[in-house]
Order: C-alpha cells, then structure tokens, then sequence
C-alpha cells in the first residue's frame, strides 16, 4: 500500500519536500472493518490550511501520518454486513492505495451508485465541492429569480456546480476564472451567461470595470473562492442589501496578506458577508445531492475534471491546484 504523508510543515509557500512516498503492508481486517482499494484521490485547498501547524477550524495534519482526504473506490474486503465486495463507496480514506475502514462508525463511508453519476464525480460536483456551492448560493445569497449571482474560480470544483443551480433559479450568472480557455468553458459548457479572465486586468479597478459590463444591474449575490484583488473588485459592484457567501480565500492560503481597499462599502450597500463551513452543515447534505445528483445524471450539469496518473503524482498536482494549474476538479487516479 503506496502512501503519502506529510513529513513536514511549510514555511511560507507549500513545496513538494514537504510529502513523503512510503510504503506498507495494510493491516489485517478485524471485524466490523472493510478494506477499500480507492479508485480516486481528492485533492482540495482545504489541504493547505490543514499542513500548518495553526489554529483552524480543522485540526491540522499530524506529521508522519497518511495526508488526510476524500476517496472514491470499491469494497475488496469486508467483515461488515453492511458493505459486500464490489460496493462503489465515498470515504475519507486519504492519500494511500487503500484504506482500512470501521464501516459502524457513522460517515465513514457512504455507498454510491454509479449507474448515471459516474464514481469520480462523487468527490466533485455530486460531493463536497458540489454541497459547498449549493449552500452557499441557496442557503446565504438566497438569490430571487432576474438577480445577478457571480463566482470566483468559476471553473474549479465549487464553481463549476454554481451556474447550474443558479439558472436553475432563474438568475443571471457570472464567473471569474483566470484565462480564456477557462472563461469559454465557463460559458460554453458550464452554462455561466458571462465570465471575466481577472488575469487580463493589472488592478481591481480594471476587474471592477469589466464586472460593470457583465452585471449591467449590479450584483446581488457574490460566492467568494478567492480574496484579493477580486473581492476588490466585486465589492463596488455589489447591490444595496446584497449578500456575499465567504467560502474561500485561495489566494491567501500561502501565506500572502489580502489587503481589502474599501470596506467600508460593506457598511454603505449594508451587505451581508457570512464565511461558512460546508461540513458544519450536515443537514442539507442530502437535499443538496439529490439536485446535484438530478443535474448530472440529465447531462444539465457536466463537470470537468483535472486527473493526475498514480499516487507520487499527488504532491504536484496539489500545489499545481493552489496556483490554479487544474482546470476543474482536481483528482488523482490509482486505477
Ligand atoms: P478549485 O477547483 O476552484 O481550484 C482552485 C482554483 O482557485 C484554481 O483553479 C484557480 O482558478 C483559483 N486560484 C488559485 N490560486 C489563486 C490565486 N492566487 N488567485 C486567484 N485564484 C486562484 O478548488 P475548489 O473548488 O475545491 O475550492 C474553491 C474554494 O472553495 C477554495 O477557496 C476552497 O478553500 C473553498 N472551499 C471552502 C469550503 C467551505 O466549507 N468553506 C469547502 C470547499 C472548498 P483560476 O485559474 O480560475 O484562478
């Protein structure tokens, strides 16, 4: 069993020095355990957040032990009624070829069926990122049908989940990503109406200017991914009573400061900004995946997927995602 762990913290940027590649037996089965063999690895900016050493609302990453994370695969062993070899299954299994799991602990794993959503999509846009950009577009900006909704990284695991559900509420959606191969997919493919490349403007003022021609009657719902520059951008944007969903600040998960240029606009436009954590809400898990589930199995949801081969492929293709290198869900295949 082929594992990664986390050998050391970073100081400053995360670098590839800081995984380690080993090698183990995996442990006998006990009862009540199963033994999974993952077809996919997760890799998610969370991760970042959880290699330092610091107060979060995760505990951080032990050092020395397998980096923790979402899997997809299959059952090749069981001594649990409840789960049978050949079961496709949701885990937390981490960065390692298999895991062995205590199938009675509750959330451990999560039996899935792959017969319309294909297994990898289950860490997508049928998964965590999906529920994230469901709760933070149902459950904070609570758009009205004919308002705007806009979203940072709009081609990555959260975002791309986004204009699907936000059409399905009859809104105007639009995206930010960074260059035009992402920003034509937006469009073409994800369903956004619009979608600005912040790549193409040296400053926020410039972004601010480009969302003006996007969102001709101003923003109402914003789902933040990114910080920055960005949010500089949007916030002069953003309508009287608008309401922002703080997901994420990817820019600033290295270490870089994110100066805000004029917040007192939150204060003016009385914007409501509410940060969240998708895990803290387990009680719309299920109604979220069903319409998510719903929007892929009928071809209105088609998410794109960035796959790393093998398991030492890991460590770059993760620091690749924290400088936007992925375009769509990053994965790592095994199998
Ligand atoms: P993505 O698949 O969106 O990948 C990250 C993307 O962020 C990159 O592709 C890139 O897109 C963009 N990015 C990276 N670095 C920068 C930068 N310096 N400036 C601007 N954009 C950057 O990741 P996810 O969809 O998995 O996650 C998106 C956000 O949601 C993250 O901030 C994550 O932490 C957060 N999150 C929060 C959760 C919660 O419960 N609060 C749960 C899940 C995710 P581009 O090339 O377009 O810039």
């Amino acid at each position: 069993n082929q594992q990664i762990l986390l050998d050391n913290r970073p100081a400053g940027e995360a670098v590839a020095g800081n995984f380690k590649l080993v090698s183990n037996e995996t442990p006998a089965l006990q009862d009540g355990q199963v033994l999974v063999r993952h077809h996919f690895l997760s890799l998610d900016p969370y991760m970042r957040g959880r290699m330092n050493d610091s107060k979060s609302y995760a505990a951080p990453q032990p050092l020395g032990q397998v980096m923790q994370g979402g899997t997809v695969g299959e059952v090749v062993e069981s001594r649990s009624p409840k789960f049978q070899p050949g079961d496709k299954v949701v885990g937390m299994g981490g960065w390692q070829q298999y895991s062995v799991v205590n199938a009675g602990q509750p959330g451990a794993l999560r039996k899935v069926d792959t017969t319309h959503v294909p297994l990898s999509h289950y860490l997508g846009a049928v998964g965590m990122p999906g529920v994230t950009a469901w709760y933070g577009l149902v459950k904070i900006i609570e758009p009205q049908a004919g308002q705007t909704v806009v979203v940072s990284a709009a081609t990555g695991a959260v975002g791309s989940a986004f204009a699907a559900l936000a059409k399905a509420r009859g809104c105007r959606a639009v995206g930010i990503a960074g260059g035009p191969d992402k920003c034509k997919y937006a469009v073409e493919e994800l369903g956004f109406d619009a979608c600005i490349d912040y790549k193409l403007h040296n400053d926020a003022a410039s972004l601010s200017a480009a969302l003006e021609g996007a969102c001709p009657k101003g923003i109402d719902g914003y789902f933040e991914n990114v910080g920055g520059m960005v949010l500089d951008a949007v916030l002069p944007r953003m309508n009287d009573f608008g309401r922002i969903a703080l997901c994420g600040m990817i820019a600033g998960y290295d270490g870089k400061p994110l100066p805000l240029s004029h917040p007192a606009l939150i204060l003016t436009a009385r914007l409501k900004l509410q940060g969240f954590i998708v895990s803290e809400h387990m009680e719309v898990w299920p109604e979220a995946l069903k319409e998510l589930g719903t929007l892929v199995g009928t071809g209105k949801l088609r998410p794109r997927e960035s796959v790393a081969q093998g398991i030492e492929a890991a460590p770059e293709a993760f620091l690749g995602l924290l400088k936007g290198k992925n375009f769509g869900k990053q994965l790592v295949k095994l199998i």
